[in-house]
């Protein structure tokens, strides 16, 4: 497999913060295109390059590489002033993107009123959790048809009447306790924010097709995660994005065919952000340590993660959603010098059945408790190991048996933050890309 023949995606297994800002990383070096497909800034990848830790919301993660191309594809919703923060922050760290950035013309864009919104129903009393950057609401005004997108921005004549649609409507639900800008401001300020960005948009699908037609390789970078998919995640506390594999075709233009392999990305333990349904939850020491050793604490928000197990029912669901290929398993050091490492393997329900679905309704979530395996930990470091001779026998038998319940086999591990910690195990089909 060369980087020229072969397209790949990389998908979040669980609820985000996998560290697939790291794989997306590494791999992209290899690749001459990558692009986002969905979200907006309330997903963050964070990547550490020679010690330098650099955040990344809405700009493709291959934006480091200079010999790679980034396109924002027409599944994202943009926050233009964050957008225009994130490239400036790169360029004075000596990533300019001049001349390897396109933004899809069919991109959403994230409005003041979007927002409010959000904001304002994350102050009542029924929360999802969101970030309230305004990206549910940029996606429902889409799905309404009163969006703006990208493209609308090159008609700046048409942009008041077309944002009044949405505007109006936030308006009367927030009633007079809002305090939202006039509808002249919101435009104004949108036109002004534009100007750097006009040049930079363009139809993203036909390059895309076109790159892939001539043979360039692609690959396609996942935000958020399969449990936070809108149909095939937790919901209703989900983004509002498709963020498993069927979001990258509606969010690229490009057919199924185009993609040849699919690497999902899970952590060796579970966290979730917000609120919703986590059996796997520790709220213990246990559950403090591995968010404390691993950090976890949001890139994008800075609250803290709750923590638990892994949960291999969960897993095994995005797998078979995703149909990924292999699994990067990241961040395994962190669960160095447990006694005990735990795995959830199955769901007992109400009535005292264990399964391994995932139930439909959020009540018959509330009802579920953990089946939990456990395993010897290990007391050897697993920080910044190469090799799989390296990794203590312990270690060894815990990722067996993960791989076994999710179905799925590894194809690269995570030891360490940094680039070179971590390898790809012999017979994995990123051999290829990563050796
Ligand atoms: P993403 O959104 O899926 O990219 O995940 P985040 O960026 O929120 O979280 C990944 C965090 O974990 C970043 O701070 C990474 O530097 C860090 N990280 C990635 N892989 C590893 C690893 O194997 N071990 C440790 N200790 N940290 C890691």
């Amino acid at each position: 497999m060369t980087a020229g023949s072969t397209n790949l995606a990389i998908l979040g297994l669980q609820w985000g913060d996998e560290g697939k800002g790291k794989l997306v990383d590494l791999l992209s070096a290899r690749f001459q295109n990558v692009t986002r497909f969905q979200g907006g800034n309330n997903a963050g990848h964070t990547v550490v390059v020679n010690g330098q830790s650099i955040a990344l919301h809405q700009v493709p993660s291959g934006a480091l590489h200079p010999g790679c191309f980034l396109v924002v594809g027409s599944g994202v919703v943009l926050n233009l002033e964050v957008f225009l923060k994130e490239l400036e922050n790169l360029r004075s760290r000596g990533f300019d993107l001049g001349g390897r950035l396109l933004i899809s013309d069919r991109a959403h864009v994230i409005l003041p009123h979007h927002i409010a919104l959000d904001q304002w129903r994350e102050g009542g009393s029924v929360k999802i959790g969101t970030t309230g950057r305004g990206i549910g609401p940029a996606y429902e005004m889409k799905a309404a048809r009163k969006g703006i997108r990208m493209g609308d921005l090159l008609h700046p004549k048409t942009l008041a009447e077309r944002i009044q649609l949405g505007y109006e409507e936030v308006k009367i639900l927030l009633g007079g306790s809002s305090a939202l800008p006039p509808l002249e401001t919101i435009t104004a300020d949108l036109v002004r924010l534009s100007q750097p960005l006009l040049p930079l948009i363009g139809n993203a699908q036909e390059y895309l097709w076109k790159a892939w037609q001539g043979g360039e390789s692609i690959l396609f970078e996942g935000a958020q995660a399969t449990l936070l998919d809108i149909d095939h995640g937790t919901y209703p506390y989900v983004t509002s994005s498709n963020c498993s594999i069927g979001g990258l075709f509606t969010g690229t233009g490009l057919p199924p065919k185009a993609l040849d392999h699919v690497l999902g990305v899970a952590k060796a333990y579970t966290t979730r952000v917000g609120s919703g349904p986590m059996p796997s939850e520790l709220l213990d020491a246990t559950g403090e340590r591995l968010r404390q050793v691993g950090r976890e604490f949001g890139t994008t928000t800075g609250r803290p993660r709750r923590c638990g197990w892994f949960d291999a029912v969960i897993t095994r669901h995005a797998c078979r959603t995703n149909g990924a290929d292999g699994l990067g398993i990241m961040k395994l050091d962190v669960m160095d010098g447990f006694a005990e490492v735990g795995m959830v393997v199955g769901y007992r329900d109400g009535a005292g059945g264990v399964g391994t679905q995932l139930p439909a309704c959020a009540s018959d979530w509330d009802e579920i408790q953990p089946v939990v395996k456990l395993f010897k930990g290990w007391t050897a470091p697993t920080r910044g190991i190469t090799d799989a001779k390296d990794l203590p026998a312990e270690a060894r038998h815990y990722l067996a048996a993960l791989c076994d319940e999710v179905e799925t086999p590894m194809a690269y591990l995570s030891t360490g933050p940094d680039r070179a910690e971590g390898y790809v195990p012999a017979g994995s089909f990123l051999e290829p890309l990563l050796k």
